[in-house]
C-alpha cells in the first residue's frame, strides 16, 4: 500500500495503523496474522534490498530445527491462508512435499516460504531501514532511509545481533558465521587451512560444508570449548518447553530461577542436530578411516581459543585445553566464528525510551506514550521470556498475542496447550530445591 492510501485510512480513524520495524518471521508473522483483524492495519520497513532469512548461513542442505508446522500462522490459526501448507499448494507440490516425506524442511526452502508471504502480504517496504522513532504527543513519528512515517504503534523486531567473543584479534581477524555463504564464495579453501570456533549448529554446519566441498582439498580445526559436540535436545518432555504455557510460567519466576533453568536447558535450543552429527561423524569415517586422509578434520575439544595473531602468511591461534590444562598452538589461512547471537536494543529507539527496556508479557515496552501509542517488541529477552523466545515454535503465539493486546480484545483465542508435565512448582521456591 502506498503512502497516500495509508495516511487517507488514518485519517479515516478507526484503524490502527501499526509499523513493524524489520520484515524477519517474527514481524511477517504479525503482519500475516493481522490480515484477519479489520481494525488493524500493518505496514512493515525492511532494511535489506528483499526478502532474505539468514542470507550468511543459506548452506546447501541445512534443515529447518523445527517442525514446517512451527511456520508464521498455522499454530493458532490452523486454516490460515499464509500456511507452508497454502504455500506449498500454491506451488502446486503439496503431492510431491508428501512423498518427499521429509522430517525437516531444508532451510532455502523455508526461506521461499517466507518469500512468497512477503510478497502475498504487499505490506513490505525493502530498502527502508528505520533511524529514529519520535512521539510528538499524538503520533509516532519514524525517521527513515526513505520517507518519514506516522503511526499508532510500532512493532520491532530486528532480530539478533552476531555475537563476537571478547578474543584478542578474533574480530580483526576472523569471519562471523552470520558472513559465511558471502565469504564462502570469494574464497578459494583447496591447500588452505581454515579453523573453526565454536561447537554449536552454524559451527558444524560450516564444517560439513568445507568438507563436502573440499573433500581432502581442505584442512579444517574445529574448536570446541565444551567437552564433547553435543545434540541439540529435541526430545519429548524437553520439547514442552516449547508451549505457551511454559513461557508464561517461566516468566513468572524470579530472576535466578530463570538464569538456573535457561543454563540447565541450554540444550534445547544450543546443540546440534541429531541428523548434522551423524551426517559429520559419517564425512569423518569416510575421510579419517577409508580414504586415510587423517589430518583433513582436527576435532579439539575442550579447547578455549585464547587469541588470535597475523602473521606474515596466516594466522596464529592461541589455544588452552581444560582437561589437560595445556597451550597449544595452531596456524591456519583462515578464521569462522559460529559464536552464536544476542540481543541488543535497538538504537532508533534510545532518544524516545532511553536506558534499560522494561516489556511486559504482551512483549508491550512500558514508555510514557504506552497507552495511546503502544511499541512492542519481539525476540528480545531470553532471560525474561525463555528460550523459546528466539526460536520459530512461539512465533505465531507471540504474534497473536501482540495482536489481541493492539486491538483491546481477544481476535485469537489463545488456549493454554495441555502439557504433560506441571509447570507450576509452589512458590517459595529456592534454587538449591531444584534436583540436577
Ligand atoms: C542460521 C540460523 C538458523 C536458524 N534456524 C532456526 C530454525 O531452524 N528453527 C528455529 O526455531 N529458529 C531458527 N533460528 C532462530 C531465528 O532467530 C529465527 O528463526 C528467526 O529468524 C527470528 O526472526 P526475527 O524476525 O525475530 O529476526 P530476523 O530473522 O533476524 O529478522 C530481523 C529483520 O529485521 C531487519 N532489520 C534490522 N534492523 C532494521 C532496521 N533498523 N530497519 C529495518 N529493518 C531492520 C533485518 O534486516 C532482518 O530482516 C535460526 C537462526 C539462525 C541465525
Amino acid at each position: 500500500m502506498n503512502l497516500h492510501a495509508a495516511n487517507q485510512n488514518l485519517s479515516s480513524k478507526k484503524v490502527k495503523r501499526i509499523i513493524g520495524i524489520g520484515a524477519g518471521p517474527s514481524n511477517l508473522s504479525l503482519a500475516a496474522l493481522s490480515k484477519g483483524i479489520p481494525e488493524l492495519q500493518v505496514q512493515l520497513l525492511e532494511k535489506s534490498a528483499g526478502p532474505q532469512w539468514h542470507p550468511g548461513m543459506q548452506i546447501p542442505d541445512a534443515e529447518l530445527q523445527v517442525s514446517f508446522l512451527k511456520d508464521l500462522v498455522t499454530l493458532v490459526d490452523p486454516t490460515n491462508q499464509y500456511s507452508f501448507l497454502s504455500f506449498l499448494k500454491d506451488k502446486k507440490r503439496i503431492y510431491r512435499a508428501l512423498v518427499a516425506n521429509r522430517s525437516r524442511t531444508s532451510r532455502m526452502e523455508f526461506e521461499r516460504y517466507l518469500e512468497w508471504v512477503s510478497k502475498k502480504l504487499e505490506c513490505v517496504d525493502y530498502n527502508v531501514a528505520a533511524l529514529n522513532v519520535e512521539f510528538d504527543g499524538k503520533q509516532i513519528n519514524i525517521e527513515t532511509s526513505a520517507e518519514r512515517q506516522s503511526c499508532d504503534g510500532v512493532a520491532i523486531g530486528t532480530g539478533l545481533i552476531p555475537k563476537t567473543p571478547d578474543i584478542p584479534g578474533m574480530q580483526r581477524l576472523g569471519i562471523h558465521s552470520s558472513k559465511y555463504m558471502t565469504e564462502r564464495d570469494k574464497m578459494d579453501f583447496n591447500g588452505k587451512t581454515v579453523a573453526v570456533v565454536g561447537g554449536g549448529q552454524s559451527g558444524a554446519e560450516i564444517v560439513l560444508d568445507l568438507l563436502s566441498t573440499y573433500g581432502p582439498s581442505v584442512n579444517i580445526q574445529w574448536i570446541n570449548k565444551r567437552l564433547i559436540f553435543l545434540p541439540l535436545d529435541d526430545s519429548p518432555f524437553v520439547n514442552e518447553h516449547f508451549f505457551p504455557g511454559y513461557v508464561d510460567f517461566f516468566e513468572s519466576l524470579a530472576q535466578p530461577i530463570r538464569g538456573y533453568l535457561s543454563k540447565y536447558f541450554c540444550h534445547a535450543s544450543d546443540g546440534i542436530s541429531t541428523s548434522t552429527l551423524e551426517r559429520l561423524y559419517e564425512k569423518c569415517y569416510d575421510l579419517h578411516a577409508v580414504e586415510e586422509f587423517p589430518n583433513v578434520l582436527n576435532l579439539h575439544v575442550a579447547t578455549r581459543m585464547m587469541n588470535a595473531d597475523a602473521m606474515a602468511s596466516g594466522i596464529r591461534l592461541q589455544t588452552y585445553n581444560e582437561v589437560t590444562q595445556e597451550t597449544d598452538v595452531l596456524l591456519c589461512d583462515h578464521l569462522f566464528f559460529a559464536t552464536g547471537y544476542g540481543f541488543q536494543k535497538p538504537s532508533f529507539i534510545e532518544s524516545l525510551i532511553p536506558g534499560e527496556l522494561v516489556i511486559r508479557s504482551d512483549r508491550s515496552i512500558e514508555w510514557e506514550g504506552q497507552d495511546t501509542s503502544p511499541i512492542h517488541i519481539q525476540n528480545s529477552s531470553v532471560e525474561q521470556f525463555s528460550l523459546a523466545e528466539p526460536n520459530l515454535s512461539l512465533l505465531a503465539w507471540r504474534s497473536a498475542r501482540i495482536l489481541n493486546s493492539l486491538n483491546g480484545k481477544d481476535h485469537y483465542e489463545l488456549e493454554e496447550s495441555q502439557a504433560a508435565l506441571n509447570f507450576s512448582i509452589p512458590q517459595p521456591l529456592n534454587i538449591r530445591e531444584i534436583a540436577v
